[in-house]
């Protein structure tokens, strides 16, 4: 009797410690948002901007689709996905209402700096200080784990703006980088890879460097469904430069519609068996924008105040259901490759540099 009871114990203990060894992912996708305020993100559009007709050609179709007295109501018509599904699944930091701070930790406050910060774990002042075409020199959590025999080939990235074959070092890192205007290139396109590459020459883009966001986002959504990489990121781009334009109106319709391919890649990611209830995703922004005086929405940098305030979201395997978080606390951009590799039961550190990896459980 004895016997046996000690045997089912250790068989209990074996068992614990297999079910604690197991990565709570066996997939990420990394999203971003780029220069997206948390302002929006946790009350929807702005009360004095959304009047603004300097900043909105129609505000009548903007405050139709957009406005409603109550910030929850409105945040809710802004981000559906947002405030519907992760909010009842998964986890959003950052609203500074409640004193829950996200901030970057690099002091430069745009793009190149934020997205080494959040896939390199650090910020690097140093030698991170321009949006320059110029290799990334540090290893970023994609090249990381591009290195692992399980995840070797499986990570492939997309982003809106040219620079990020840049960032994500593509030529170092092996990893396959489809953006600014660069057409999918592979031996078998399928009809809708092939009718992407037909629009993206047709369509004209408001800017030299960054194309529209539906190219990236059905770019990454076809290569998904052929070749089930493991580790993807996708960096959407118009959010930023609508701003950076002063139109606040087709700022607030990209972000609404950045939200529902969001919610295109979740649906699809829970209806593949590859993927379902095995894959988390982590979104976030490269950095905040300005607030006061309020033509600083427009901008962000070093000099404008808040520029280094964003927020974090999650969704998926790994992460408890902790809805819109109300408590204080602070959090920063250099803990997002730490948690997409814990996610995956891999430990990131860059050397003790990276930043800890979220408590999502
Ligand atoms: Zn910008």
């Amino acid at each position: 009797m004895k016997i046996a009871l000690r045997f089912v114990f250790v068989l209990l203990l074996f068992k614990a410690q297999l079910v604690s060894a197991q990565a709570p992912a066996e997939n990420v996708i990394i999203i971003t948002l780029d220069g997206m305020r948390w302002q929006e993100v946790f009350t929807g559009a702005d009360s004095a901007l959304i009047k603004d007709k300097k900043y909105v050609d129609d505000e009548n179709d903007l405050r139709t689709r957009f406005w409603h007295e109550q910030a929850e109501v409105r945040r809710e018509k802004l981000m559906p996905f947002f405030w519907s599904t992760l909010v009842k699944q998964g986890v959003l930091y950052g609203n500074r209402a409640y004193g829950n701070n996200v901030n970057c930790s690099n002091y430069m406050w745009f793009s190149y700096p934020g997205y080494n910060e959040i896939l390199s774990g650090f910020a690097d002042d140093e030698r991170i200080k321009s949006n320059d075409k110029m290799n990334n020199p540090n290893e970023t959590v994609l090249e990381f784990l591009n290195k692992q025999a399980k995840y070797k080939g499986k990570v492939a990235a997309f982003g809106s703006w040219d620079v990020f074959p840049f960032i994500i070092n593509e030529e170092r890192s092996g990893i396959p980088v489809n953006a600014g205007f660069e057409s999918a290139v592979d031996k078998n396109l399928s009809d809708r890879e092939k009718f992407l590459n037909q629009l993206q020459v047709e369509i004209p883009s408001p800017w030299g460097g960054v194309r529209l966001d539906a190219f990236t986002h059905h770019f990454a959504l076809e290569y998904m469904k052929k070749y089930k990489p493991r580790v993807v990121y996708i960096a959407y781009g118009e959010t930023d430069d609508f701003a950076h334009n002063g139109k606040y109106d087709a700022y607030l319709k990209s972000a609404y519609q950045t939200d529902q391919f969001i919610k295109n890649i979740w649906e699809w990611v829970q209806s593949q068996p590859q993927y379902q209830n095995k894959t988390t995703i982590l979104i976030t922004t490269d950095h905040g924008r300005g607030t006061i005086p309020v033509d600083e929405w427009r901008s962000h940098g070093t000099k404008i105040k808040g520029a280094d305030q964003i927020w974090i979201a999650a969704i998926g395997a790994g992460v408890t259901p902790k809805g819109e978080v109300k408590s204080s606390g602070q959090l920063y951009q250099n803990q997002v490759a730490a948690t997409a590799a814990g996610l995956l039961g891999i430990t990131f550190t860059q050397m003790g540099k990276a930043g800890k990896p979220l408590q999502l459980k």
